[in-house]
């Protein structure tokens, strides 16, 4: 196994340059020097992650407040990757082993069989050499114990692909299990930010830059949600989003790519879908929003009305991931500017 680089013994001259830069930073954004972000913060300072680094000066350049909601989503997205990969690669080694074991019952076979189709020459030649009585006795006797063999040993050979076939259906199972887990989301059981790349991926190789097969992106941002970490607690924030990302799952359609893209960030990817399509769906979602009531249990104090600000944008001819995403955001950003709870599109973008 890859020991993860923060596992690594630095250099002292380092370690001590890269912790005090490390607590600079928490200091600067008053983030308490927890472990996790400490950890997240060091990575940072080394810039030994290319992706780690891009990720927070992307945040910094948007004069996003770092927190330790940031670090820690950092901090899961890597473990979740590396366990995720751990655990698939142990269960394909079982695969491996599994095939292997299947492999070697057929060379049994097939080695069976050779004995087989052996006998059944000699005992032919013997037949053919004018054979006395004693020997003909001698050849029935011999094809009689060499077919009874035969048979044993295709019924155990059909016993052992039973097992083998069990035993590839539930290992499949996991697989499949686990290749879910790696791509959800555990608040809120959408897929997660590296699912949406994989999917954005597809698609725009799907539409292999010919528009053929258009596709729209929604990012839709909880209007300010801090307030209800600041006045109900995390526990009733992770509540709001929790239930604003079951909100936009049942509105979908079946081959619609819901994701959280990161705290109270959401995209939605629609495939096969123009963007006037695009902003119907927006709306619905939007609407339906608006309209959830969540009640405080231990008070059955009635939460504020929920609002998101939403962008849309559909694939235009030389998109990446990228460039689409931040067409998007930037509508996005136009929406919260108006005032929030709103739709905007890339059309209202002006490009200077
Ligand atoms: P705006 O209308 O401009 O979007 O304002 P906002 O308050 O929604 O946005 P802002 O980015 O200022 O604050 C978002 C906060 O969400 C910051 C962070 O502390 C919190 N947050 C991020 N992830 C989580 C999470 O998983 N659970 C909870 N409870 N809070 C989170
Ligand atoms: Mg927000
Ligand atoms: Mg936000």
């Amino acid at each position: 196994m890859q020991q993860p680089t923060c596992f690594q013994l630095d250099a002292p001259d380092d370690a001590r340059e890269w912790h005090a830069k490390a607590l600079a930073l928490l200091e600067r954004y008053e983030i308490p020097p927890t472990p996790v972000c400490h950890l997240i913060a060091y990575q940072y300072a080394s810039g030994r992650s290319e992706e780690l680094t891009q990720t927070i000066n992307t945040k910094i350049a948007a004069k996003t407040p770092l927190d330790s909601y940031l670090l820690k989503d950092i901090f899961d997205n890597a473990c979740h990757d590396q366990e995720g990969a751990e655990q698939i690669g142990d269960r394909l080694s079982d695969l491996h082993g599994l095939l292997f074991q299947v492999l070697q019952g057929v060379t049994n076979a097939c080695s069976h069989t050779d004995l087989f189709n052996e006998t059944l020459h000699s005992q032919t030649q013997a037949l053919s050499n004018n054979p006395s009585l004693e020997d003909l006795r001698t050849i029935a006797n011999t094809l009689l114990d060499a077919t009874s063999t035969a048979m044993h040993n295709n019924q155990v050979m059909r016993e052992q692909l039973v097992s083998v076939e069990e035993q590839t259906k539930t290992l499949q199972t996991e697989v499949e299990k686990l290749r879910d887990e790696v791509s959800t989301d555990p608040l809120t059981g959408l897929y997660n930010r590296k699912a949406l790349s994989q999917r954005m991926s597809e698609l725009l190789e799907a539409a292999d830059n010919d528009l053929t097969q258009p596709f729209s992106l929604l990012m839709l941002d909880i209007d300010h949600f801090k307030q209800f970490n600041d006045r109900f607690g995390h526990m009733i924030g992770d509540e709001v989003i929790r239930r604003v990302g079951m909100t936009m799952k049942e509105l979908l359609r079946q081959d619609d790519f819901p994701a959280r893209y990161g705290g109270e960030e959401f995209t939605i990817v629609l495939p096969s879908t123009k963007i006037d399509d695009a902003v119907d769906i927006a709306r619905t979602i939007h609407q339906a929003i608006s309209k959830l009531v969540l009640v405080r249990r231990s008070t059955q104090e009635r939460l504020p009305s929920i609002t998101v600000s939403v962008g849309a944008a559909t694939l235009q001819h030389g998109d990446n991931c990228e460039t689409l995403l931040e067409r998007a955001d930037q509508a996005l950003y136009l929406a919260k500017e108006g005032g929030r709870n709103r739709i905007v599109t890339e059309a209202e973008i002006s490009y200077m």
